[in-house]
């Protein structure tokens, strides 16, 4: 079957939800069970797809499939939100911001009240347009709220080194990028008792699959690279059922029409140029070491904490909220007891119901 998707035959997305195929992995993965398995998924593309296709329909009851931390909006500290509404209460400050961020509530407010209550707050596809809103007023600060995954800090990078280049003096970053490995490195030394990862696909197309390795090297963990269609996903399902049966865990790449060993050797040196690691709080997780990503002490001057530093007092999340728990896989959203009643995607109380990817979200959107 691997060898079939592989086909360049096969190059439509219709393809890769083929009904058909479909069926037969569903089938495959039927016939090959003989216990029980909990995988968990750790990139929030994959959690919607899990749910948009009906994913655990097609599984027998002795597969688990977990979300994990794979959302960024989610991941992120409600102290981010805090700050990002902070700066935009100053003077001359221009936030740029992706979308799922605006509703995020913090302890006070978020950036969409801000934005109501006057505070110039924009939304942005990419780093390079606020970096362009910056060249555009010389007389105010821009900043950029960078966070995301591996996949989304080259970018950070690049337009960080752009700014330099082109000489633009108002353009900052909020800088709260994390790395995928030290917190599934986490999540395998704490509570959550799992067989194996659906491993992050678009992550993997910047690190390479090397960066897993560790997983069933260190933990005996099945681990499959996977792409986003229906097959994908079930195909993965297939690979690491074959992995725990047989009791040789390994990394393998489902999705390798993305997705290499090595990865983006390009994106990966941008990266290390303008950041290095640093320990990173992330919601649920807490302080995991190395799962961070600063600038370097040669980009400071692009950093907004360190240029405009803030005094805010940290305050506690919403006790109500069981995100850490949903984002450990301790929990499913259905277990919180605000989940579709005062929690919703219109009204969130939590990360995890503002974002797309988030799985409270995505959980509301496809009930099972
Ligand atoms: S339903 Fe809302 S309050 Fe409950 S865990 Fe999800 S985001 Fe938090």
């Amino acid at each position: 079957m691997k060898q079939e998707m592989n086909d360049p035959g096969v190059k439509y997305i219709e393809e890769f939800r083929d009904k058909e195929m479909v069926l037969n992995l569903s089938g495959r993965i039927r016939d090959s069970v003989t216990g029980e398995y909990s995988f968990m998924e750790v990139c929030g593309g994959h959690t919607a797809a899990i749910h948009r296709f009906g994913i655990p329909s097609l599984l027998p009851p002795a597969i688990r499939l977990v979300s994990g931390p794979g959302c960024p909006v989610c991941v992120t500290g409600v102290d981010y939100i805090d700050k990002a509404v902070a700066y935009s209460r100053l003077d001359n400050i221009i936030i740029c911001t992706f979308g799922d961020l605006m509703k995020v509530p913090g302890t006070g407010s978020s950036l969409e009240k801000e934005r109501a209550g006057g505070a110039d707050v924009r939304l942005v596809l990419s780093c390079l347009d606020a970096l362009e809103i910056a060249e555009y007023n010389p007389g105010k600060t821009v900043i950029f709220l960078a966070i995301g995954f591996e996949t989304t800090a080259p970018g950070s990078a690049v337009t960080i080194l752009r700014a330099r280049e082109k000489g633009i003096r108002n353009f900052r970053v909020l800088a709260a990028h994390k790395v995928m490995p030290p917190a599934m490195k986490a999540l395998v030394t704490g509570e959550s008792k799992l067989d194996g990862f659906i491993c992050p696909g678009h992550v993997a197309a910047i690190t390479g699959s090397m960066a897993f390795e560790f997983l069933p090297g260190d933990f005996g963990l099945a681990c499959v690279v996977t792409g986003f269609e229906p097959t994908d996903i079930l195909l993965s399902v297939l690979m690491l059922v074959k992995q725990v049966n047989s009791g040789k865990p390994a990394v393998e790449i489902e999705y390798s029409r993305a997705v290499t060993r090595l990865g983006n050797s390009i994106a990966q040196e941008r990266l290390s140029r303008v950041f290095e690691p640093c320990d990173a709080a992330w919601r649920g997780l807490g302080m995991i070491p190395g799962s961070g990503l600063r600038l370097r002490r040669d980009f400071e001057e692009f950093d907004a904490e360190i240029t405009f530093p803030l005094d805010i007092a940290l305050r506690e999340e919403n006790r109500s909220c069981i995100c850490g728990r949903i984002l450990k896989g301790l929990n499913t959203p259905v277990d919180c007891k605000l989940f579709g009643k005062s929690c919703t995607p219109e009204s969130p109380a939590g990360a995890c119901m503002v974002s797309a990817e988030g799985a409270c979200n995505v959980y509301y959107r496809y009930p099972e």
